[in-house]
């Protein structure tokens, strides 16, 4: 493992530590995953403070306290909460057709879920989830 400063751009030159190991998306992943195997967008709602987080989070980030209790999210209410347009694969060449990211976010809910848009986007659109494979695809209305 070593950084090669010779060149102009700074390259890596061996894996990433993180690529050697696998990790466990933890129980509240487990239940986000599985809901989405079934057509579900799963979210877990804090018994203190009754927030629901999207995905489904392991702690409420504002009572710290541990939750255990999953929702399904109504599907049929996400909107676009923001987007970017990427013009240029990973070695800078450009794309045929640009490729579009949405930030898509659920009324009432904590968090969101990054997702390749097409139609129309534009802020605040809705949208129908196409596609529940990770990552998610979205058709915007
Ligand atoms: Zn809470």
């Amino acid at each position: 493992m070593s950084w090669d400063k010779s060149v102009k751009e700074i390259k890596w030159n061996d894996v990433m530590e993180t690529e050697r190991y696998e990790y466990t998306v933890g129980p509240a992943g487990e239940e986000f995953f599985n809901g989405l195997k079934q057509g579900k967008i799963v979210g877990s709602k804090c018994s203190k403070c009754g927030k629901v987080y999207v995905p489904a989070r392991f702690y409420c980030e504002d009572c710290f306290v541990k939750i255990d209790n999953y929702v399904e999210v109504d599907k049929g209410s996400a909107y676009v909460d923001s987007y970017t347009v990427i013009y240029k694969d990973d070695e800078g060449h450009v794309l045929e057709k640009p490729v579009y990211i949405a930030l898509i976010r659920f009324p009432n809910t904590v968090g969101g879920l990054l997702c390749y848009a097409e139609g129309n986007v534009r802020i605040g659109a809705k949208v129908r989830i196409t596609n529940f494979d990770w990552p998610l695809r979205v058709m915007v209305e």
